[in-house]
């Protein structure tokens, strides 16, 4: 029995998880081109012949930018909600997509796809009908999100529990604050539709793990306004003021902008 996951990029430049079980490989976004997504896939030692279906969170550019490309060159299915798959951002973006490729889930929805369990749920953030995952294999849980400026009580109960967390660790606060980008996008970023804080991070965390919780990977953290000294500083800070199931046994990583893909992690 097998899941496992390796992140090939992650943050506003592009974003994509591969995740593979005995039966099946699929994508959370293609948010870099297909040729990048080849290089990257082929470092794991995969290639886009292996990725069954690609399932998209939401149509910003860095989620989506080799959808299209991919789609048309590999015949991959793709899946999202109909706000998402229909819209017109989407649509330019990836260009003609072939109807017989798309599928739909919406928040809330779970789908059996080959040999995992996939339930989508909604996120808070500035675009159409946002949403991530949880992958379930067997006894296996894995949560996936990113791109969320806050996460509600239903949200938080969807996602307790699970042996990995891949989770956006966006920005530390005073960093942001003092940085020199336009007022309007540090009040979008800081916003209810925005992006986690690293200290965010560190709360949502805290009403999740469990004694089964043995890895988590820090996620879309900012190029400008986050580093990974200080997003894993503060990450387990919070964690070990406010949540017992914290331990250092829990392997945690900070995915950086410029890093490859991480190794295999098992879940
Ligand atoms: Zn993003
Ligand atoms: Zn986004």
């Amino acid at each position: 029995m097998t899941l496992k996951l390796s992140v090939l990029a992650s943050g506003s430049s592009g974003n994509i998880i591969y995740i593979e079980s005995d039966k099946t490989s699929i994508l959370i976004d293609a948010g870099l081109s297909k040729k990048r997504t080849e290089i990257l896939l082929n470092k794991i030692g995969k290639d886009l012949n292996d990725v069954k279906a690609i399932f998209v969170s939401h149509e910003h550019v860095d989620h989506i930018r080799g959808v299209g490309v991919i789609n048309r060159y590999y015949d991959t299915l793709i899946y999202g909600n109909n706000d998402t798959l229909s819209c017109d951002k989407f649509k330019k973006t990836t260009g003609i997509i072939n109807e017989d490729s798309l599928n739909f889930i919406d928040p809330h929805e779970s789908i059996i796809f080959d040999d995992l369990k996939i339930t989508a749920f909604p996120t808070s953030h500035d675009s159409i009908n946002s949403q991530f995952y949880i992958i379930e294999h067997q006894d296996k849980k894995l949560v996936c999100l990113t791109d969320t400026g806050h996460v509600n009580l239903e949200t938080l109960s969807l996602i307790k529990s699970a042996d990995v967390y891949l989770i956006e660790s966006n920005h530390d606060v005073d960093l942001l604050l003092n940085g020199n980008r336009p007022e309007f996008n540090k009040q979008r970023i800081l916003s209810l539709l925005g992006h986690l804080s690293n200290e965010d991070c560190g709360n949502v965390l805290s009403n999740c793990i469990n004694e089964t919780t043995h890895s988590i990977v820090l996620c879309h953290m900012s190029n400008d306004h986050n580093n990974e000294t200080i997003a894993l500083k503060s990450v387990k800070n919070t964690l070990s003021k406010n949540c017992n199931f914290f331990s250092n046994s829990i392997n945690i990583i900070a995915f950086t902008q410029k890093g490859d893909p991480t190794g295999f992690i098992n879940v």
